[in-house]
């Protein structure tokens, strides 16, 4: 092999420059870590295939108690203006003929093209290198070398760790083989609206998206409305549906974004090998209600103290699967399950409208915050 086809060594890969992976390498780089982030997208964060909800650190911290004394990342959740588009404190769930139940709110209408470049921007300017329009194409096993290759259009990699931060295909155990990556793939587009003049999250189930929900978060001038289908239920394509349900609310679509959400819950074991899978590629999303940016940034945190307790001789890998159970293992399951009844019981309008009067506010509430929407199950 000649010196220039031999890869270029790191003491850690992170595949992905979404929230997950920004944040690790931040805290790597922080710890005095040599970290390269590949990206495959030209500019960080664009296109925006989000909602654009961001949950302030109380509410975060609520969703998952265990989080509540982490002092760093507690200070990391503090975002400045910019990236914070609109302080949103009220949520309004409509049932098929338009039913509204309302309850409080804690987060924010972010722009997430900033939110994330904020946050590889804080990577980089803690020592991390991030390389973007850099993809990772294929993982090549070199048995008498004992070595994987990361091979991408922008040179080739080894890596004493690697972190998947490559979002909800999980592109990194998919290229390896012999993974479970996260499963259960919500399909959705969402755009960038003007037009909208309310305050207030909404959300809208029944035939506008089937078995799922259409949903619009004002960012202030700007909103972001989006859909996300049952997989079963795609007879209609999802922009037209968007494109519909836009034109029904005389919203005018300036660009689109879309993909998928993995509502299947957490993958068993977030580490193979040297490599730990964060954020939506360990399967983090909360299932009844599509929110992962926390969960990706938490996870992002634990992944890299891990990987420096692990060098440190301390923290054996599995100590960072461990570490996601303890503090969203429960959250995760009541979500799934909540996410399962939903898609069980609300297979047309008239069910859908049932279920939902029956719920009534607070187990509305209680679904979307991830907790047992009856109290008991
Ligand atoms: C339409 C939609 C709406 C959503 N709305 C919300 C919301 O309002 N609030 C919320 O909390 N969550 C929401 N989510 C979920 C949220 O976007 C994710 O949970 C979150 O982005 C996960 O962060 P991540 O860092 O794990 O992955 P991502 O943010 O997906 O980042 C993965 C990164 O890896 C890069 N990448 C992928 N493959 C490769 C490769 N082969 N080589 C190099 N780079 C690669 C991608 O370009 C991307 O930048 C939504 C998701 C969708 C699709």
């Amino acid at each position: 092999m000649s010196e220039r086809s031999e890869p270029e060594h790191r003491q850690v890969l992170v595949v992905g420059a979404g929230p997950g992976g920004s944040t690790a390498a931040n805290r790597l780089a922080e710890a005095g870590m040599d970290v390269l982030v590949i990206e495959r997208r030209n500019t960080v964060g664009n296109p925006a295939q989000c909602g654009e909800c961001v949950p302030v650190w109380g509410e975060m911290s609520d969703a998952f108690p265990l989080i509540k004394d982490d002092a760093w990342l507690n200070d990391y959740w503090q975002f400045p203006d910019h990236v914070l588009g609109q302080y949103l404190d009220w949520m309004r769930v409509y049932t098929p003929s338009m039913k509204e139940y309302g309850f409080g709110l804690d987060c924010y209408g972010a722009h997430r093209l900033q939110f994330d470049g904020h946050l590889a921007d804080r990577a980089v300017s803690n020592g991390a290198e991030i390389r973007t329009a850099t993809e990772l194409r294929k993982v090549q096993k070199q048995k008498k070398l004992n070595r994987e290759v990361y091979r991408t259009n922008n040179g080739s990699f080894t890596a004493d760790y690697v972190i998947d931060a490559s979002g909800a295909l999980a592109h990194v155990g998919r290229l390896r083989g012999g993974v479970e990556r996260p499963g259960v793939q919500l399909p959705t587009i969402n755009a960038q609206v003007s037009g909208h003049d309310s305050d207030s999250f909404d959300i809208f189930m029944g035939s506008v998206a089937p078995r799922g929900y259409a949903w619009i978060i004002p960012k202030g001038e700007i909103a972001n409305v989006g859909i996300g289908v049952h997989y079963d239920n795609l007879g209609i394509p999802l922009k037209q549906r968007l494109d519909t349900f836009c034109e029904g609310l005389d919203l005018t679509i300036h660009s689109y974004g879309g993909g998928w959400i993995p509502l299947g819950g957490k993958v068993k074991s977030a580490v193979n090998d040297n490599v730990l899978a964060v954020g939506d590629a360990a399967g983090l999303v909360m299932p009844s209600n599509g929110g992962g940016i926390g969960q990706a940034i938490v996870s992002g945190k634990f992944a890299a103290d891990t990987i420096i307790s692990n060098l440190n001789g301390g923290a054996s890998l599995s100590a960072y699967d461990r570490a996601l159970t303890a503090t969203m293992g429960k959250q995760l399951r009541i979500s799934r399950r909540s996410k399962n009844l939903f898609w069980t019981f609300c297979r047309n309008d008239f069910t859908t409208e049932l279920a939902m009067r029956l719920l009534g506010t607070n187990g509305l509430r209680r679904a979307v915050d991830c907790r047992r929407p009856f109290g008991i199950i």
